[in-house]
């Protein structure tokens, strides 16, 4: 079989894990949104994947995921594909994320908050975002600490031009799965706690290729999924950008 191949048929697979443990925590499987981390793969990859019927892809970078809507122009794909970036996002790329992200997962402090809601409205654009959380040392050094929520989530409500739309989490990596549950259940009280305080917070970015049936089973309502899906990172498509991201992420 050719790639293109193995990969299309990793997809009703993971569907189907993703629809197993849906209902296994009493959900409806379409509460749960696949979003495929097509980082480091190349864009006749993620034209495959909308073959498959996927919508949302996400990336680590700005800069890539820029050239690769660039990229994808060209291919039947593009006005299928939804962005997200998932890695850290820096000041000074607000700019161009705004251009190219339908979700950013990764908003982390008032001053990015800021910065992102001057860029989006100088395109008359309402940017949605996630604020990613660090719960602990050993998780990557972006995501806002539990005690600075609250000022964010104020502070982001008089903003014009974003909009807050849940939370994501990157638990530290363990291989046994259950690892990761304590994590995504404690960012599902935040989200709560949120949601009591009037705020429309609905959404729980968490899990990934080890442990998304585990977010489920917590209440995720979009998974990060890559390597379950386009094969090992390994393969290195793009040497150029092997190794690791901004967020310590391999
Ligand atoms: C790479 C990455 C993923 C996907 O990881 P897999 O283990 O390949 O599923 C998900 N979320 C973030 C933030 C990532 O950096």
């Amino acid at each position: 079989m050719t790639y293109a191949n193995v990969m299309v048929n990793n997809v009703p697979a993971i569907l189907k894990r993703i629809s197993r443990a849906a209902t296994r925590a009493g959900r409806s499987p379409n509460t749960v949104n696949l979003v495929a981390v097509s980082k480091f793969f190349p864009v006749e990859s993620i034209n495959d994947a909308v073959n498959a019927g996927l919508r949302n892809f996400g990336e680590s970078y700005v800069q890539d995921a820029v050239k690769k809507a660039e990229a994808i122009a060209a291919l039947p794909a593009a006005p299928h594909v939804l962005w997200h970036l998932i890695g850290h996002l820096q000041r000074n790329k607000a700019r161009a994320a705004v251009k190219v992200f339908d979700l950013i997962h990764s908003l982390d402090s008032v001053e990015l908050a800021c910065e992102l809601d001057r860029q989006a409205g100088a395109i008359g654009k309402v940017q949605r975002v996630l604020l990613q959380v660090k719960m602990s040392e050993e998780q990557t050094k972006s995501g806002a600490g539990i005690s600075d929520i609250p000022e964010i989530l104020s502070a982001v409500h008089t903003l014009n031009w974003l909009k807050l739309d849940g939370f994501m989490v990157i638990p530290p990596y363990h291989d046994d799965p259950d690892k990761s549950r304590p994590y995504f259940r404690r960012l599902r009280e935040l989200r709560d706690d949120a949601l009591e305080m009037g705020y429309e917070t609905t959404e729980l970015s968490m899990g990934m290729s080890h442990d998304f049936e585990v977010a489920i089973e917590e209440g995720a309502t979009m998974v990060r999924i890559g390597s379950a899906i386009f094969g090992s990172r390994d393969r290195n498509f793009d040497s150029e950008q092997a190794g690791t991201d901004e967020a310590g992420n391999v």
